[in-house]
């Protein structure tokens, strides 16, 4: 048995849209809505019509809420409507 000798790594491959810097999300989803927590859970998404947009879940209170990217900031709830 020969071991094969072309052991390169794979070559660098561009980042697809899976792949994504870890990025601060603070600016776009700063608070929960409920109760003031800042701490909170951010994953970036993107929403069915393309828009993105960072899902917030808040460790205190366990509310959830959805920010636009680039939007005005206001807390969304699972239909798009603005919380409160
Ligand atoms: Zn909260």
């Amino acid at each position: 048995m020969s071991a094969p000798r072309d052991r390169r790594p794979p070559a660098d491959e561009p980042l697809g849209s899976i792949t994504r810097p870890v990025v601060d999300d603070s600016d776009i989803a700063p608070v929960c809505y409920a109760c003031g927590a800042v701490d909170l859970t951010r994953l970036r998404v993107a929403l069915p019509a393309g828009r993105p947009a960072v899902f917030a879940s808040c460790p205190d209170c366990e509310a959830t809420a959805w920010f636009v990217v680039d939007g005005d900031g206001r807390a969304l709830g699972p239909d798009g409507l603005p919380r409160a």
